[in-house]
């Protein structure tokens, strides 16, 4: 989307000869994302979409406005979840479901979720990994306003090596074609790194994620390993880097970490056993770090079930899961910079807010968990001069929960407001 000066769009307005209907959002409590401390009892002012006033006080509506009444609860920026898969939800049949699902099952489910993540508050997200480039179709039919759904930051199909984390066929038998390639996103050499890479240039892909390690949910049976060399991450991130591509890698393991900070990725997801070298290196390289500790959580809930997962998985989500949060902590503690994640879609579509329970939990102040999903992720994506902040100029993508998520942050689990692309989704 383009910036319109004020001055342009003020002229257009007049040219029309029409005087555009604003919405008044009367919010008792205002976190702009950027600010340190609230303030109360404030009317922010969207007009075609933007942000055009901020006053203190509660604006009387002039004839047409409408009003939205948050007077007892708190107006944020539009939240960004930096760590999603909006073309599946993990379940009980997943294994199976990989023989039975064809493309046209995945795609109808991702606009499902996408929709449930709009709703939860969700007006951006990164979508580290989908299946059929189905995310790269939803990001073009919801900027498109064809369906509703947040802003998509796609990567497309995820980067492993053979066998790895997000090599699609691991656990097939040998009867079936068995062994992908770049294009599918398995690597095995830098040559095919930059081949992938450009891949999913040609795909439409936003951004690029790696698996760096081993992972909890892929049918193998290390969860930690590290299964890329330097040389290939290396190569995946001087390629991503002509396309002006980010690198996101899924990293559990403390050595693949490790040789994914050095190869120069720019975030770290989980970074489950991640160790002080590590933390050190993140710090050294400003490397963020997106815990998603919702994931940890959730597959050791399911794993109490001993039938929930396939028996080589229920191992590594005992082991993996209730590590995520204690990392978290150690990292925060340490002041390695912070993103909100979740890895949504292994944990359900639309619960993304809990995280921000989790990490005050994990000792990170309310406010900075807020930023987190605010104005840092925004700064990240090079997106901040239109979203992440409240501010006169922004785009209205703006959230409002009931309360104060400073004394009590599971509000932020019942959003009743959300405004996003001058429509409101979800009224109080
Ligand atoms: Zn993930």
């Amino acid at each position: 989307m383009r910036r319109r000066a004020p001055a342009a769009w003020l002229a257009a307005v007049l040219l029309a000869g029409t005087a555009q209907a604003a919405t008044l959002i009367h919010a008792g409590r205002l976190i702009d994302g950027v600010s340190a401390a609230p303030r109360t009892r404030q009317t922010v002012v969207v007009e075609a979409g933007k942000i055009t006033a901020i006053e203190p006080g509660f604006r009387a509506p002039g004839a047409g406005d409408r009003v939205i009444d948050l007077s007892q609860g708190t107006l944020l920026p539009g939240l960004f979840d930096m760590h999603v898969h909006l073309t599946g939800e993990y379940s009980k049949t997943s294994e199976i479901d990989e023989y039975k699902l064809n493309e046209a099952d995945v795609a109808i489910d991702s606009v499902v979720y996408a929709q449930r993540t709009l709703l939860a508050g969700f007006t951006t997200v990164r979508d580290l990994g989908d299946e059929f480039r189905a995310s790269i179709a939803l990001r073009n039919a919801i900027n498109a306003h064809k369906v509703p759904g947040p802003r998509i930051i796609a990567a497309g199909k995820a980067i492993a090596s053979t066998g790895g984390h997000a090599d699609p066929t691991n656990g097939w038998a040998r009867k079936f074609p068995a062994d992908p390639g770049p294009e599918e996103g398995v690597i095995n050499n830098p040559d095919d790194a930059r081949k992938a890479v450009r891949q999913r240039y040609k795909d439409g892909s936003d951004t690029i994620k790696i698996t760096a390690t081993g992972g909890v949910l892929s049918i193998a049976k290390n969860g930690a390993n590290p299964q890329m060399t330097e040389e290939e991450i290396r190569a995946v991130v001087t390629t991503a880097r002509d396309y002006g591509f980010k690198v996101a890698a899924h990293a559990h393991g403390a050595e693949g970490i490790k040789r994914a900070v050095r190869g120069g990725v720019d975030s770290i997801e989980h970074g489950t056993f991640m160790d002080d070298e590590g933390m050190k290196l993140m710090k050294e390289h400003g490397t963020y770090y997106v815990p998603t500790i919702s994931a940890g959580r959730w597959v050791y809930e399911q794993a109490q079930d001993p039938d929930f997962f396939p028996p080589i998985v229920r191992p590594k989500a005992l082991e993996v899961g209730p590590q995520i949060q204690r990392t978290f902590s150690r990292a925060y503690k340490s002041g390695v910079k912070i993103m909100f994640g979740t890895d949504t879609g292994v944990s359900k579509h639309g619960d993304n807010a809990r995280e921000f329970r989790y990490m005050v939990e994990g000792g990170m102040p309310a406010m900075e968990a807020i930023r987190a999903a605010t104005s840092v992720p925004a700064k990240f994506l090079e997106i901040d001069d239109r979203t992440g902040s409240i501010a006169v100029g922004k785009l209205g993508e703006l959230v409002g929960v009931p309360g104060d998520p400073l004394t009590d942050i599971s509000v932020m689990e019942r959003v009743v407001f959300v405004m996003k692309d001058d429509t409101i989704y979800k009224a109080p």
